[in-house]
C-alpha cells in the first residue's frame, strides 16, 4: 500500500510550525494552514489523545470541539486522562477522516483518501466562566441549537466536569485525495480500479419511549447532515 502518494492539484504546503511537525513522508500532502486545521477539527466529533504516565504510553479516544485557536476536551474530574493532561507532560492529539479506499491496479499502489491532523502541546484547564461557555459550544458543535433547548448544567454537574484545551499553534495536517496512481506498466492489468468513497452516514432518529416532544429541526434533518469532505480542499 502506498497511502502517501502525493495528491494531485493541492496547493504547496506552508511552513511547519516546528521541527517535529514537519511532515517528511510525502511532504506534498502536508498542510499547515489554519483553514485546513480548523476544517479538520470542525468536521470531527472525536479525537485521540496520546500521553504518557508511569504506567506507559496511552492513546485514548474522546469527544472534541474547537473554539478559536484551541481544541477542547472534557470529562469527569475523576478521569485519569484528564488528570494526567493537566500535569506538565506534553500530549499529542490526532483526528482522522477516512474519505475513501483507493483501488489501484497493483496491490502495492493501493491507498486511502483522508484528512488527518496531529497536534502537539500541553493541555490547560479552562476555569469558569469559560468552562460553561465551552460546554455550551460543545453541545452546539454536536447539534446546532440543542444547547438552547436542554436543561442547563447545574452547579454540581459543572463542578464535577473538567474542561481542558490545547492550542493549535503546533499542528500539522495531511490530506490525500484523488484517483489511484498506477505505474505505466500496470495500466493494462484487467482489474477494477478507482475510489470507493467513505463517510459517516447519519441514520434515522430513534425517539426515546418516554419522549413526546415534537422533533426539532436538527432531528428532522439529521439524515441530511453531511460528513463529506469539502469539494475543494481549503487554500493553504
Ligand atoms: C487513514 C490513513 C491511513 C494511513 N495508512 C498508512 C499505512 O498503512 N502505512 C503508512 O506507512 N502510513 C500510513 N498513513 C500515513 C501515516 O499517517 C504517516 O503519515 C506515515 O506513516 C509517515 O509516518 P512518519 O512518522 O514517518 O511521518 P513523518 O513525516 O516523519 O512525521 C513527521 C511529523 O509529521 C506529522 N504527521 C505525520 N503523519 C501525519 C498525518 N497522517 N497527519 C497529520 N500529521 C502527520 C506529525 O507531526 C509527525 O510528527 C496513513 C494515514 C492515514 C490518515
Amino acid at each position: 500500500m502506498t497511502i502517501d502518494s502525493p495528491p494531485p492539484g493541492l496547493p504547496a504546503a506552508s511552513a511547519p510550525p516546528s521541527a517535529r511537525t514537519r511532515i517528511r513522508r510525502i511532504p506534498d500532502n502536508a498542510r499547515y494552514d489554519a483553514a485546513t486545521v480548523h476544517a479538520i477539527i470542525d468536521a470531527a466529533l472525536v479525537c485521540h489523545v496520546a500521553f504518557t504516565d508511569p504506567a506507559g504510553v496511552h492513546c485514548i479516544p474522546t469527544a472534541c470541539w474547537r473554539m478559536g485557536e484551541h481544541l477542547y476536551v472534557h470529562g469527569s474530574n475523576g478521569s485519569r486522562m484528564l488528570k494526567v493532561l493537566q500535569s506538565e507532560h506534553g500530549a499529542a492529539v490526532t483526528i482522522t477522516h477516512l474519505d475513501g479506499l483507493v483501488l489501484a491496479r497493483s496491490a502495492f499502489n493501493h491507498s486511502m483518501n483522508y484528512r488527518s491532523l496531529v497536534i502537539y502541546g500541553h493541555f490547560e484547564i479552562v476555569p469558569e466562566p469559560g468552562k460553561s461557555a465551552a460546554l455550551a459550544a460543545f453541545l452546539d458543535h454536536l447539534l446546532a441549537g440543542r444547547q438552547a433547548e436542554v436543561r442547563p448544567g447545574n452547579a454540581k454537574e459543572l463542578a464535577a466536569t473538567t474542561v481542558l484545551r490545547i492550542g493549535l499553534d503546533e499542528a500539522a495536517a495531511k490530506v490525500h485525495a484523488g484517483p489511484p496512481e498506477d505505474d505505466d506498466e500496470d495500466m493494462a492489468w484487467p482489474v477494477w480500479a478507482g475510489v470507493l468513497p467513505l463517510q459517516l452516514s447519519p441514520q434515522a432518529p430513534v425517539r426515546d419511549a418516554a419522549c413526546s416532544t415534537a422533533e426539532p429541526e436538527y432531528v428532522r434533518r439529521w439524515t441530511e447532515r453531511s460528513f463529506a469532505p469539502p469539494e475543494e480542499p481549503p487554500a493553504g
